[in-house]
């Protein structure tokens, strides 16, 4: 085993992983920049204060943090999500609102690595800042659907709840808190220290022991102001109005503790359960302030690249991408030829590779077949001097009743000057 190698939770993405990696966030980008968002790109790393405004009572801010004190005696915090940092940057900058951004980047949490849970992880995600309209959750909604569709996903559940405005949600808090100290006994260990905290993320406890004291607890819709079941309605209508069929979850609060009215979340319905949430979000309020800005709503979601990337696998869409080049150049001559050959064809725009080390033909035949080419080009020392190149085509298949082995494969001898017109016009 060498050395070193990369640290729990944290991985290398290869080609051709890498090559869907980034077709992925170019899908993302596309559905957000059709619909009015701008890319934002924040630092990795933030003052550590930035993140500790996310709440205390999520273990992404109290247990997973990877922070450390810099060398300018800072103390700062790799990211643990991308909320905050946009909120911050919105107090920096104050943009016109509404302000829509998208965003993507990899995030640092100290969790226990396993099969969709990392230490490191990458995000897309959207967050709108400066306007309160149900309409407007509709289209983050939306937008995280229509993101699922593009990448041919089909088996994905979109659960929808309100907290309500913040005093229903402090009234069905105290509400939960009784209910949960009066049934202290039934909760686990976990949960009765998440309690002390915040009663609403015992909710969020996936532990068999809390189930059926979660299920019989008090419901927040019992809760909401007339106002938050009017802006509830209006989200559920224009969700229907986009046929996006979704279900109502009493129970789904989420992490951030500045959630307020929507939640909402999308799971993947072919992954294990402890980890099929793909991404969600919610609106939330008094973050921008917290972060010393003004009065200022928020609304927007994260989805996780790797999860929603397994999902994509189980569902057999969203392959990574076939072959990257369209030529190989095969050259016998010593090499420099190749060089030529390889730098025209890439100039007019084509995908070319070549061998190297100058080896036999038969290994640079095998090397242009492994690079997926559809054509090899090779010259030998005959062409060289003929002033010619032979195209072979390598995805045909081979034609036995071919008056020969040439014929047979489809191979032409071109005129060198006429090489990258012929190959415009056969690719
Ligand atoms: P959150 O920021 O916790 O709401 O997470 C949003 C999405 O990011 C989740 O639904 C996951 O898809 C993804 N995610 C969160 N934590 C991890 C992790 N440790 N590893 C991989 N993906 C994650």
């Amino acid at each position: 085993m060498p050395e070193f190698q990369t640290s729990p939770g944290m991985r290398d993405i290869l080609p051709p992983e890498s090559a869907r990696w980034r077709r992925f966030v170019h899908v993302f980008a596309d559905v957000a920049e059709r619909a009015g968002y701008g890319q934002v790109i924040s630092p990795m790393l933030e003052d550590l204060g930035v993140f500790q405004r996310i709440g205390d009572a999520t273990d992404v801010v109290t247990k997973e943090m990877y922070d450390f004190v810099d060398k300018g005696g800072r103390h700062v915090a790799l990211r643990p999500e991308l909320t905050a940092s946009v909120c911050r940057a919105f107090v920096q900058h104050r943009p016109a609102t509404p302000w829509k951004v998208w965003y993507t980047g990899s995030q640092f949490r100290y969790e226990k690595p396993q099969r969709g849970r990392y230490r490191q992880f990458d995000q897309v995600g959207i967050e709108v800042l400066g306007a309160d309209d149900p309409y407007l959750d509709v289209e983050v909604i939306a937008l995280g659907w229509e993101f699922y569709r593009a990448l041919g996903l089909q088996q994905v559940r979109l659960l929808v709840n309100s907290l309500g405005e913040p005093d229903d949600r402090a009234r069905y808090v105290a509400a939960l808190q009784a209910y949960f100290e009066a049934n202290l006994d039934a909760l686990s260990a976990e949960s009765r220290t998440t309690l002390q905290k915040n009663a609403l993320r015992v909710l969020d406890s996936k532990r068999p022991q809390d189930a059926d004291v979660i299920a019989a607890a008090p419901m927040i819709a019992e809760f909401h102001s007339d106002e938050a079941a009017a802006h509830f309605a209006a989200v559920q209508a224009g969700l229907t109005a986009l046929d996006i069929p979704f279900t109502v979850d009493a129970k789904l609060v989420r992490g951030l503790d500045y959630y307020r009215r929507t939640t909402f979340e999308f799971q993947g319905l072919t992954l294990d359960s402890a980890q099929n949430a793909l991404g969600g979000g919610g609106r939330y309020d008094g973050l921008v302030e917290s972060l010393g800005g003004p009065a200022t709503h928020g609304v927007g979601f994260a989805l996780g690249l790797d999860r929603t990337l397994l999902a994509c696998d189980d569902e057999g869409v969203f392959a990574p991408p076939a072959a990257a080049v369209q030529v190989f150049v095969v050259d016998t001559t010593g090499g420099l030829e190749a060089v030529r050959i390889t730098g025209e064809l890439r100039a007019a725009g084509l995908a070319a590779d070549r061998a190297f080390e100058n080896r036999s033909m038969k290994s640079q035949m095998k090397a242009a077949d492994r690079s997926g080419a559809s054509v090899a080009v090779i010259v030998g020392t005959d062409e060289l001097e003929a002033g010619t190149v032979v195209v072979r085509p390598l995805r045909t298949a081979f034609d036995p009743s071919a008056a020969d082995d040439k014929q047979a494969r489809g191979q032409q001898a071109i005129a060198r000057n006429d090489l990258i017109d012929h190959l415009k016009k056969a690719l």
